[in-house]
């Protein structure tokens, strides 16, 4: 099985190693979607995977760390790409989070990348 849960964050970046005049090269902002889903088996005793909450809760260090923020100035973000951005939800949540299967990274509606630890 497996769970789902999105979350969305308001930020700001600009990528400084991106060719002279590049758009991306400029500050901007995007309404950044974070979907993580995690795998795992249904407790019979309660029905489900794990708690939505619970999921919410381990990923609200993280909300608070990013939203609102200027992403380049977040220690590990300093060339804050979605790809990169992916790989620092997924080291942050990791440890905390068995059956971590996927990071989604989504900076516009058509635009996503997907991080699966490797
Ligand atoms: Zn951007």
């Amino acid at each position: 099985m497996e769970l789902r849960k999105t979350f969305q964050i308001e930020a700001a970046h600009r990528l400084p190693h991106v060719a002279p005049g590049h758009k991306c090269g400029r500050l901007h902002g995007h309404s950044f979607v974070i979907e993580i889903a995690v795998e795992g088996l249904v407790q019979p005793s309660t029905g489900w995977v794990m708690d939505y909450a619970d999921l919410k809760a381990l990923f609200q260090p993280l909300f608070d760390e990013l939203d609102h923020q200027y992403l380049n100035d977040v220690p590990g973000l300093e060339n804050p790409t979605s790809e990169i951005l992916a790989i620092w939800v997924w080291d942050r949540l990791q440890s905390c989070l068995p059956g971590l299967h996927e990071v989604v990274v989504a900076e516009t509606c058509t635009s996503r990348c997907v991080y699966r630890g490797h």
